[in-house]
């Protein structure tokens, strides 16, 4: 079957850490969200799926026509396999769509084992060629590639136009700056393996330059990570070069990050496919806008242009993440009756600041904030400085528990 046609939208792919940031990414629009198990994972020592979790994930999605990709892309050593079938048939018995490997000896064992499952190629194999996915498929049978992130836009189309089975391609999130993982910093720095799970990001840590014995970067120490992708200005060709799905990167960001980014790109493609191709640049100004409310990264285009120049790389102290401080508070519940909501606090606001609310699969609604009273004492506030904090306040339309305040502007 030719997969790569079967499919009429383009999927988006996104992150989930735990339980809650998967269902929030299938409730504010992923097609898709992909997850690691406590073992055979990159990213295992942050991943809190326990199988039960799992399981309840895939229901959770699949009541929402979602899927569930389970991550197994860690490069394995011998020790490796040990207890790898068994895990293998009890996430297909579980009912998972998807397996994301890096190692062809999985890829055969998953093939062995596992009869429903697809198998989806990692990035962790750099694939930047349609002959190198083309042999994977004839090989190993597998359904999908993630492409390198080192592809430009170039590649994509030449790969997705050329290769047998469907394409996957990332748009926002962290870079690794040495090739996905071709890195030894984190094993050599901390003993831990960016391979089997276990990256420091060292490459995001701050370095003194020597020339001998000279330091040549006082003022200003070095790192040498890699800006964050942001690929909005992309979504059109990635569609209309016959891409498969859109990944977002960040199975370690937090639930604000996950609702706010994947819902961005929600209403981004969603506006592409209804106008039926490229926005207007009014448009696309607002689409970036609200995605980056849930960035706190410096940001680049990648190698999607071609080259990843210097502009690219993080270089200073002073330029990486900053705290996010426009997510302001979640609704706990809300009083149709009297138009008031009770909210948990996160960042600093004030009466008389413009706030919004992000629900799933709706437009953002904003409204100025007139009054509110904390709950802990009845008194009333202008400003509200303590997170976590349960406040009292009118709301000019219904929301729902779970929806996120953030600032309007
Ligand atoms: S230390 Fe940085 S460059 Fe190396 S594997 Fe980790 S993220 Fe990639």
């Amino acid at each position: 079957m030719d997969r790569k046609r079967s499919a009429s939208r383009i999927e988006l792919l996104a992150p989930a850490g735990d339980l809650k940031r998967a269902q929030t990414a299938v409730l504010y629009g992923a097609d898709a969200v992909y997850l690691g198990g406590m073992k055979f994972s990159l990213r295992s020592r942050a991943s809190n799926f326990t199988m039960e979790d799992i399981r309840e994930a895939c229901a959770f999605a699949h009541a929402h026509g979602s899927k569930v990709h389970v991550t197994v892309n860690m490069i394995p050593h011998d020790e490796d396999f040990e207890g790898l079938s068994d895990y293998l048939k009890e996430l297909e018995e579980i009912g998972v769509d998807a397996f994301i490997t890096a190692s062809p000896a999985i890829m055969k064992l998953i093939r062995e084992c596992t009869s429903k499952v697809e198998i989806h190629c990692s990035t962790q194999m750099s694939v930047t060629n349609a002959a190198a996915a083309n042999w994977l498929k004839e090989t190993l049978d597998i359904d999908r590639v993630v492409l390198a992130r080192e592809c430009s836009m170039n590649n994509v189309k030449s790969i997705t136009r050329d290769c047998l089975i469907d394409t996957e391609a990332f748009i926002h999130g962290g870079m690794c700056v040495n090739i996905s993982g071709r890195c030894t910093l984190s094993n050599r720095m901390t003993l831990r393996d960016a391979n089997r799970g276990g990256c420091a990001q060292s490459c995001r840590w701050t370095y003194q330059l020597l020339d001998g014995q000279r330091c040549v970067n006082e003022r200003e120490l070095f790192t040498m990570g890699s800006k964050d992708l942001f690929a909005a200005d992309e979504i059109c060709d990635l569609i209309e070069a016959g891409v498969s799905s859109l990944k977002i990167e960040g199975r370690m960001k937090t639930e604000y990050y996950v609702a706010s980014i994947v819902s961005g790109y929600r209403h981004l493609i969603d506006e592409i496919y209804e106008n039926g191709g490229r926005l207007p640049e009014e448009r696309m100004a607002y689409h970036r806008a609200q995605i980056m409310k849930g960035e706190n990264r410096e940001v680049c285009e990648g190698f999607y242009p071609g080259i990843a120049g210097a502009g690219t790389i993080i270089r200073n102290t002073t330029s990486d993440a900053s705290v996010n401080h426009g997510f302001l508070a979640t609704v706990v519940s809300f009083d149709e009756a009297r138009m008031e909501a009770v909210i948990e606090t996160r960042n600093p606001f004030d009466t008389g600041d413009e706030m919004e609310i992000l629900s799933p699969g709706m437009d953002c609604r904003t409204f100025t904030l007139t009054a509110m009273k904390d709950l802990r004492d009845d008194s009333c506030l202008t400003a509200s400085r303590r997170p976590m904090a349960q406040l009292l306040i009118p709301v000019p339309f219904a929301v729902r528990a779970g929806d996120i305040v953030r600032k309007a502007v």
